[in-house]
């Protein structure tokens, strides 16, 4: 079994963090907010268990994929982000909540390791169910696990800038928010060289949106329509080949490149398994424990809304609510005081279609193009983990603005997750 020993004892309490998701930096943020002395003390052990060394700030991917901006911007190394944690670059392979103890695996040495725990909070977010389509994981991209969107932004802008004759066909399957912004930034930045086709299951791309903002999903159409975007509505992705993605209305779309934003599974610690749903989330109780010592929020969770009874949806703003709450209670029981339930009852949510033009709903309110997107990119830089990456987003931006795309980010992606620095280890 592995201890970690601070100064020669165990720190007093241990808490554990499993992801490096906006979950678990936030519950971090939470507690360093209302528990820092004790954590910087060392009488509280902080402890991240992470497959991915870094946190991703998916929100920009759209502007990464545009080359619009840098991949690098929206990646901010855990060990700069929680600075006062011992950061874990390994997976966690099962929860015992009986005996308070998490297995897991370092990822340069896969031999089981075993932690002991007073609170563990998990974060380990969601991924897509590639397999349910035959070939895509395979032949096609996904964008949720470490690495996904550098292998994708690179695979698009050696596509854009390759002079073939044909134009390059990309097929995006999911008409969700990341579907749809997705379909965008590909086809802004291949203008005529790339040809995006966005496959759909329901009858209306953004299921996301609220009913009574018929404007935002109409707004959204003009947006893909003026991009080039074919939408067909309807039909799900049915396969997938090396050059062809195969359509459940038995047609074929020849494709080298095809997306999968068909939705999200939780990823499952084993564990705990009589507190999950249908779904497999973990169900979690007002407070946001699961059971005592166990937390969970975000994608792998499934936390009910204060006032509607239904859950959450699994996006970033949930996750990031969540954890911060998840923090805050972290704290009240290291006082010895009750825990307060989770009462965040939401904001609102937006999807980009290039620099300036968004959609946006704040409080029920809709807004479009320039005012839509300078809102959301506030909310953003609100809460990227970093500041000075925030400032460099900024920078990227301003750039764009005076000098054109050339002079922000088109840039290659620089960085994979092999290439990035190892996390410190405990
Ligand atoms: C392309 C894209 C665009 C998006 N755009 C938006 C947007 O504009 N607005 C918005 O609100 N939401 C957006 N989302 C959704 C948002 O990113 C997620 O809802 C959010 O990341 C969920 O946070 P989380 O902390 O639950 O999980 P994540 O942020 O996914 O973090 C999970 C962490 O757990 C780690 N992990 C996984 N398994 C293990 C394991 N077994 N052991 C240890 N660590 C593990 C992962 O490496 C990762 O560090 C987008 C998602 C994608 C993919």
């Amino acid at each position: 079994m592995t201890t970690l020993i601070r100064g020669g004892h165990r720190a007093r309490h241990r808490v554990v963090l499993l992801g490096g998701g906006y979950v678990t930096l936030h519950a971090y943020a939470g507690l360093m907010r209302h528990a820092g002395r004790a954590v910087r003390s060392g009488g509280v052990q902080v402890v991240v268990i992470s497959t991915d060394d870094a946190h991703s700030f998916h929100g920009f991917t759209g502007e990464v994929l545009a080359g619009l901006l840098p991949y690098d911007r929206t990646r901010t190394p855990l060990v700069d982000a929680m600075p006062h944690a011992n950061v874990i670059l390994g997976r966690a392979t099962a929860i015992d909540a009986e005996h308070r103890l998490v297995r897991y695996e370092l990822a340069d040495d896969p031999g089981e390791r075993v932690l002991d725990y007073d609170a563990l909070v998990v974060g380990t977010g969601g991924r897509e169910p590639a397999t349910a389509v035959p070939g895509l994981a395979e032949h096609g991209f996904t964008l949720r696990a470490p690495g996904d969107i550098a292998v994708l932004a690179e695979h698009v802008r050696q596509a854009a800038t390759h002079h073939d004759r044909q134009p390059h066909t990309v097929v995006i399957a999911g008409g969700g928010m990341a579907g749809v912004e997705m379909a965008a930034a590909l086809a802004d930045l291949g203008g005529a060289r790339v040809h995006v086709e966005l496959v759909h299951s329901g009858d209306a791309i953004l299921p996301e949106l609220r009913d009574d903002q018929p404007g935002l999903a109409r707004r959204a159409e003009r947006e893909l329509k003026r991009l080039g975007v074919r939408v067909r509505l309807g039909v799900r992705l049915a396969s997938v080949t090396e050059d062809h993605a195969y359509l459940s209305d038995g047609t074929s779309l020849p494709a080298s490149t095809v997306v999968g934003t068909i939705g999200q599974r939780p990823v499952q610690v084993p564990g705990l398994d009589a507190h999950r749903d249908p779904r497999g989330r973990l169900v979690t109780r007002p407070d946001l424990s699961v059971v005592d010592g166990v937390w969970a929020a975000g994608d792998a969770a499934c936390v009910v809304h204060p006032t509607s009874g239904e859950p959450v949806p699994a996006n970033a703003l949930w996750a990031i609510k969540g954890g911060e709450h998840v923090g805050r209670n972290l704290a009240r029981t290291l006082r010895g005081r009750s825990t307060k339930p989770f009462a965040y009852r939401g904001l609102g949510q937006a999807a980009s279609f290039g620099f300036g033009r968004s959609i946006s709903e704040l409080y029920g309110i809709p807004f479009t193009g320039w005012l839509a997107w300078v809102l959301r990119l506030t909310f953003f830089l609100r809460f990227m983990p970093s500041r000075r990456k925030a400032a460099q987003v900024l920078g990227d931006f301003a750039r764009h603005a005076a000098y054109g795309r050339s002079a922000s980010g088109s840039a290659p992606v620089e960085a994979t997750v092999a290439d990035l620095a190892p996390a410190r280890t405990a």
